[in-house]
């Protein structure tokens, strides 16, 4: 028997975070974790030096200084088509792991139901759990992962009091439709559920595609959580910004738990963070067209060697079907890909409830020629594909 609480049940340590530890002992190089290894823009990094010589050393206003959510208000107003209110309707979080967790753990009780699409992003899964919630997963079909909307209406109708969507999609590279959201939506508001998303990729989207936020759908704003964060739009994975964006009712139950939580997220970096917040649409445009390049460099080497994938749409993952490449699993593929090709992706299963073992995940935030030495060094792969 466990002397440790109930709620850690099923929470393993982080698949993810544990093969940037295998990765580094090994020498490999790390497409698992994603995260940038190139810097963010200068003028953000100037701005950070200078919010800390201007003397923003102590505790910010618990939901976030009201510069920095002014930016963000500004900015989300003019992203997301709705009026957003720095003072009613944000809350500035310890990255968007907080902003997920503070989101439940403001409307979820224990023993609620929470859909949840599979394959999903693991934090998900923990902070169901963590909640003492159940999860109910729906799937989303590779290759396309696309879900089948009578399955969704079936988890609504098993009672759910929320359901979770990580949109663009980390780990299938999914963006969902503006169709597939007025299905969700429509569920949503038939069964009286609310809906957190995680947008932290919104702005890594490859055109035709278009994000469209769940919040900016008719009737959506009043039960919509939307989580995001600066890490992966500015490249500061380690500032730890984040937020919560929702209506003034459930802004103030998320700032109760945030300030418990964590009283405040860093006070001189969201001053900083302010310059990135203004920077013109020209900024966007780039960082995805920037991705959109990265993108096409793994998948060259993936075409070259045979592997099939799924062509993402958004974020900066690729789901790589690996399952003819003669391993008894994704985890034996990896640890031989770490160890003997010097690459390390994330074994796919952790992202199935159902244990779906044809994949491994790789992720392409990385310079070019970090992209380029990975994908000779993948080159090797041919021979068993
Ligand atoms: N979201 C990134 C990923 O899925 C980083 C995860 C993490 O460790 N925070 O790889």
């Amino acid at each position: 028997m466990s002397r440790t609480a109930k709620r850690l049940t099923g929470i393993g340590e982080s698949c993810i975070r544990n093969m940037t530890r295998l990765a580094e002992a090994a020498g490999a190089l790390n497409l698992a974790q994603g995260f940038p290894d190139f810097p963010p823009p200068d003028s953000l990094v100037e701005a950070a030096h200078q919010a800390l010589s201007d003397g923003h050393h102590q505790y910010a206003t618990t939901w976030g200084t009201a510069n920095f959510r002014a930016a963000l208000a500004a900015k989300q107003t003019r992203c997301m088509d709705l009026y957003i209110d720095p003072d009613l309707h944000l809350t500035t979080t310890c990255g968007s792991t907080e902003a997920m967790m503070a989101a439940m753990m403001a409307v979820i009780n224990p023993g609620d139901k929470v859909i949840l699409f599979s394959p999903f992003y693991e934090n998900h899964m923990a902070d169901i759990l963590l909640n003492g919630a159940e999860p109910l997963f729906v799937n989303l079909y590779p290759p396309e992962f696309h879900f089948d909307a009578d399955e969704l209406r079936a988890a609504f109708e098993q009672g759910a009091r929320a359901l979770i969507i990580c949109n663009p999609s980390n780990p299938t590279g999914r963006v969902f439709s503006r169709a597939e959201l007025q299905v969700i939506a429509d569920l949503a508001q038939e069964f009286d559920a609310f809906v957190l998303t995680d947008e932290v990729y919104e702005h890594i989207v490859y055109e035709p595609h278009r994000h469209t936020y769940l919040a900016s759908l008719p009737g959506m704003f009043e039960r919509t959580l939307c989580c995001s964060s600066l890490s992966k739009t500015y490249s500061i994975t380690g500032w730890r910004l984040g937020y919560v964006l929702a209506c003034q009712e459930l802004t103030g139950a998320v700032r109760k738990v945030h300030d418990f939580l964590t009283i405040g997220a860093a006070h001189a970096l969201q001053e900083a963070a302010v310059v990135a917040l203004r920077y013109p649409e020209s900024y966007y445009a780039n960082l995805a067209s920037e991705y959109r390049r990265k993108r096409n460099i793994l998948l060259g080497y993936l075409d070259e060697i045979g592997l099939p994938y799924t062509t993402p749409e958004g974020a900066y993952f690729v789901m790589v079907d690996v399952s003819r490449c003669g391993f008894a699993d994704d985890f034996a593929f990896t640890h031989w890909l770490i160890h003997e090709i010097g690459v390390a992706p994330v074994p796919g299963s952790v992202f199935f409830h159902s244990g779906e073992t044809r994949y491994v995940r790789f992720h392409f935030s990385k310079r070019d020629a970090t992209l380029i030495e990975a994908g000779e060094r993948l080159l090797r792969i041919k021979q068993k594909v």
